[in-house]
């Protein structure tokens, strides 16, 4: 049952943004609300960033708009989603004709409330037999895997020939070359050498090729620059955010 209090804050603290940020400035294609602006959001305060409807930040927005643009769900009968962020979470789960299969490490930790359950699953030991799924979605997820090549192999294996997925990583454009040292394991370590102490490396311009040499034919898509800058603000996308779109030969 729920706590009529704690609902009741979230409530209030919702109404409260509404009304703050009430406008048509921008609007968030997963759930459809219009605002002035984006909420700010994370570490480095990013402006314009997160939904106060859906709670969809500008990575979730991104891949959202490439989803319909690519025409992703056309033809996926099966979705595995690997940390399902929540706005998306509602949306596949209202859809009648899909096998979603939304799933973590620690499903726990989810508390959606959502009659589709969320399956405990290792990245690096997927319990689902091979070329199983129409659609991989498995963003942010590779930076906290120490075996990467593992857990890439593991998503090659389960993807259907000529399936599709989408495996965002937080990537630093400076480095030609991942930097990982798997001598560092404090959170302070990590935090200093990685950005966030539960990160195991910084990928760099090699992200592709490694996944590249899983087997995956790698589209790394500077959709973003397909908007304008008035539209990037108005949809609230990260201008630098390169898509990572991965096919399995068939
Ligand atoms: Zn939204």
């Amino acid at each position: 049952m729920k706590n009529p209090r704690i609902f009741s804050l979230q409530e209030i603290r919702k109404r409260r943004k509404e009304k703050q940020f009430k406008g048509d400035k921008v609007v968030c294609c997963i759930c459809n609300a219009t605002y002035m602006e984006f909420g700010v959001f994370g570490k480095q305060n990013r402006p314009n960033a997160q939904c106060h409807n859906c709670g969809s930040l500008e990575r979730h927005r991104l891949i959202w708009k490439y989803i319909q643009y690519k025409n992703l769900m056309e033809h996926t009968v099966r979705l595995l989603h690997f940390a399902p962020a929540k706005a998306f979470y509602k949306s596949f789960s209202a859809l009648e004709n899909l096998e979603y299969y939304p799933c973590d490490l620690y499903p726990n930790l989810y508390t959606y409330g959502g009659t589709v359950k969320i399956h405990k699953v290792d990245i690096t030991e997927i319990p689902f037999e091979d070329n199983y799924f129409d659609l991989i979605l498995c963003n942010h997820v590779l930076e906290h895997i120490e075996n990467d090549h593992l857990a890439m192999n593991q998503l090659y294996r389960v993807m259907k020939p000529s399936g599709s997925g989408i495996f965002q990583v937080p990537l630093d454009y400076n480095r030609e070359h991942t930097y990982e040292d798997f001598s560092i394991t404090s959170k302070k370590g990590r935090l200093k050498a990685f950005g966030q102490k539960d990160h195991v490396r910084w990928y760099g311009q090699d992200y592709k090729d490694r996944l590249a040499k899983m087997g995956f034919q790698v589209t790394e898509d500077d959709y973003v620059s397909s908007f304008s800058v008035e539209e990037q603000f108005r949809f609230g996308l990260d201008p630098k955010e390169k898509i990572y779109l991965c096919k399995k030969p068939k």
